[in-house]
């Protein structure tokens, strides 16, 4: 109820929740209260989760924020959903977010932008804005969101909560609906860090539903959090402090790096020298994954379809149009315009395009054109093929270097929460705020970012521990220490 009260007094203008339900949350926390008087309530009975608008839940709305999905509701439940169901946590509704988890501002969505709770006329981050502001506005105890370049992490550095991007393949992403699948995590955000453990805990595992779900054993991660180890080694890049980060986040991160120093732990200067094609190597993989993926929405199969009257009446006047050309027309021209009468569409092919015109907003349309634009058969090696390559050499430069370290540190984005509105004209702009989280991703290691400190306007910044596959362990220790 106290969320409840919450959301309600302060969504609008906040505009994290895009729908709840409350007799539905209501009824659950009655029986859940039934199940801890009679003592057989699961681990995450009480603990209030809201949820990313692109993670199934049976007979629920999941509409990406697109107009393309604004009337799909999922039959089934993801995997991560049961889990939590299973353990008795309580859904109460959906959260706003980037369309298709495109962008970094939760501006390119269908409701709205998401608007920072620490300053209303900042956004939120992306794309799992609705998702950080929404636990930074205590509308619940924790949510799910989604990190395909660094959605979880950058939105919760912005909010001033605890983000976390598990390892490729530690959740199942059964039933989350794809942007790049061999980037999407699932991760939690939460207040702390043990509350992230606790998350993980129950999310984690391999998945009969999805074949790229790790079968390795989940640790008990509260062992990590209740005594965190002192004396780690955290490797230092040089490539995540220079040129671009803001000057009162380099100081303090330096400042609780020092901290951690004095109590024990090993600072070790490592280089990641790949690090800095790390943007250009996630936008042409994430895209050529995204068009590939976005290829469903068809206007047949799910969501939007465009009114195939007017399809059919838009085809009828093309076609008038050109015969009355074709009548005036001479030599060379007349051949052109019978072939584009040839060319007119057929009216299932323009169906498709329409209901994809009406119902992707222009990020998303972007997405798709440089993706279809790097898979193409002329220039597939020069971009998709050579992108692979890089992400191979990234990977490298991590395995190396957790040789040598557990834990490496970073910012987690170069600023606190910009303007809005501020970064919507120019693409490139937004997509160098992902310059410090892409490479996890594309590496496939776990990221956890982890509130620092605030800058001399009072806004949220978050520090970023990466550590090697499977050892999100070590990522909650050394959170723990900063926290
Ligand atoms: N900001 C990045 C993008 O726009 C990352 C998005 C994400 O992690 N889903 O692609």
């Amino acid at each position: 109820s106290q969320y409840i009260d919450n959301i309600e007094d302060k969504n609008d203008e906040i505009n994290a929740v895009i729908s709840i339900d409350k007799e539905r949350a209501l009824g659950r926390a009655n029986q859940i209260q039934q199940r801890i008087e009679d003592g057989s309530a699961g681990s995450l009975a009480g603990m209030v989760v809201g949820v990313k608008d692109l993670i199934c839940e049976k007979d629920i709305q999941a509409t990406c924020a697109s107009n393309i999905l604004s009337d799909f509701e999922s039959i089934y439940d993801s995997t991560v959903i049961k889990r939590l169901r299973d353990e008795d946590a309580i859904l109460l509704g959906r959260l706003n977010m980037d369309e298709f988890a495109m962008g970094s501002s939760t501006e390119n969505s269908i409701y709205g932008p998401t608007r920072n709770p620490s300053d209303t006329s900042k956004v939120a981050g992306g794309s799992s804005g609705g998702s950080a502001a929404a636990v930074a506005a205590d509308f619940c105890t924790a949510s799910l969101g989604s990190d395909t370049g660094g959605s979880i992490r950058q939105p919760a550095s912005y909010c001033g909560v605890v983000g976390l991007k598990p390892t490729y393949g530690r959740v199942s992403r059964h039933g989350l609906i794809a942007f790049a699948s061999s980037f999407d995590c699932i991760g939690p955000l939460t207040h702390s860090v043990e509350d992230a453990a606790i998350l993980l805990q129950t999310i984690a595992g391999s998945d009969e539903h999805d074949n790229t779900s790790s079968s390795r054993a989940v640790p008990d991660y509260q062992q990590f959090v209740k005594d965190p180890d002192v004396n780690i080694k955290i490797g230092v890049p040089e490539e995540y402090f220079g040129e671009g980060l803001d000057d009162e986040i380099r100081e303090g991160i330096e400042q609780k790096l020092d901290s951690l120093e004095e109590s024990g732990a090993e600072l070790v200067p490592i280089h990641l020298p790949h690090m800095k094609y790390s943007i250009a190597t996630y936008y042409i993989l994430a895209t050529a994954e995204a068009s590939s993926n976005l290829a469903r929405y068809d206007g047949i199969r799910y969501g939007h379809r465009a009114d195939i009257e007017e399809v059919e009446q838009e085809l009828k006047e093309e076609k008038q149009a050109l015969e009355k050309e074709l009548k005036t027309a001479t030599g060379e021209e007349q051949e052109e315009v019978s072939s584009q009468i040839q060319d007119i569409d057929s009216s299932l092919i323009r169906l498709y395009k329409k209901s994809r015109t009406e119902g992707f907003g222009p990020e998303v349309k972007r997405r798709i054109m440089l993706g279809t634009y790097v898979l193409s058969a002329g220039y597939y090696d020069e971009y998709y093929g050579k992108a692979q390559k890089v992400r191979r050499l990234i990977k490298q430069d991590f395995t190396e270097a957790f040789e040598k370290v557990d834990v490496i540190a970073s910012p987690t984005a170069p600023t606190t929460a910009f303007e809005l509105g501020s970064k919507n004209e120019n693409p490139m702009q937004m997509y160098l705020n992902d310059i410090y989280t892409t490479s996890a991703n594309l590496a496939g290691i776990c990221g956890l970012s982890v509130p620092a400190g605030t800058d001399s306007d009072g806004l949220p910044y978050g520090l970023q521990f990466m550590a090697d596959t499977f050892e999100e362990g070590k990522l909650f220790n050394a959170g723990r220490l900063i926290e």
